[in-house]
C-alpha cells in the first residue's frame, strides 16, 4: 500500500491526498504585466490554506449563514388547516 502525506512548507500541518496545498511563489507586476520566476515549480512553496490566509495570499474563508427552509405545506396540511379555520368559525 502506497499512502501519500502532504505537509506545508511553511508549518508542519500535513495530512492525507485530500490536505488541501497552494504553490505560492513571487511575480512581478511592471507595466501592468506580471511577471513569474522562471521555475515557479522548485522555487515555490507549498503551504496549507491556514498559512495562506494567516499570510493574506488567500481571503479568510466566509462563513454563509444558512437561511433556516421552510418547507411548502402539503395538500394534505393545508386541507387540514382550511378544516380547522371552518369549525373555528
Ligand atoms: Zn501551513
Amino acid at each position: 500500500m502506497i499512502k501519500t502525506t502532504k505537509t506545508c512548507d511553511r508549518c508542519p500541518a500535513s495530512g492525507d491526498e485530500q490536505f488541501e496545498l497552494f504553490r505560492v511563489t513571487v511575480g512581478i507586476k511592471h507595466n501592468g504585466t506580471m511577471n513569474y520566476l522562471q521555475d515557479t515549480a522548485k522555487r515555490g512553496q507549498d503551504w496549507c490554506r491556514v498559512c495562506c490566509i494567516e499570510m493574506g495570499v488567500l481571503p479568510p474563508l466566509q462563513r454563509v449563514d444558512a437561511t433556516p427552509i421552510v418547507p411548502e405545506p402539503t395538500l394534505e396540511e393545508m386541507i387540514k388547516l382550511i378544516i380547522r379555520e371552518e369549525i373555528k368559525t
